[in-house]
């Protein structure tokens, strides 16, 4: 499977997102978490879910986790993925509790079930993407 070819879009953050998109540029995964209840949260948002709070603290995340599902894209597909596709796509559960759409890291193919940890994967100077590999300190 190909990865991330030069002409694939590229996430653009805003709002909340922003912060998440530019932490991963700093080369950390780091996930919002409820200043009242204490819930981690992801996607990022302007407010909790759970009890409604817009005080939020941005914590570093382990990045472990387990592949909860995969599937695999195959054409037909929009242009700028026509040179990427098959890919894989990945529903990360991160041990912080959220789910995380992410990629595994080019080579590689992983399995539901697996154990992962994200990886910061630099495409330039302006994006970082939270790609997964298999962890090291899984038992196989
Ligand atoms: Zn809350």
């Amino acid at each position: 499977m190909t990865q991330f070819p030069a002409k694939v879009p590229i996430p653009v953050g805003s709002g909340d997102s922003a912060e998440f998109w530019s932490w991963l540029r700093s080369g950390e995964l780091r996930l919002q978490r409820c200043d009242a209840c204490k819930v981690v949260r992801h996607p990022p948002q302007p407010t909790c879910a759970s009890c409604g709070s817009t005080e939020r603290t941005w914590v570093r995340a382990s990045g472990r986790g387990e592949v909860w599902s995969s599937t695999t894209i195959f054409p037909p597909v929009l242009p700028e993925f026509a040179d990427a596709a098959p890919y894989q796509a990945l529903v990360v559960h991160l041990e912080e509790g959220v789910f995380m759409v992410t990629q595994p890291a080019p080579g590689l193919e992983l399995t539901i079930g697996e154990a992962v940890e994200v990886v910061v994967h630099v495409v330039n100077d302006d994006v970082a993407l939270p790609l997964v590999r298999r962890s090291p300190t899984a038992a196989s």
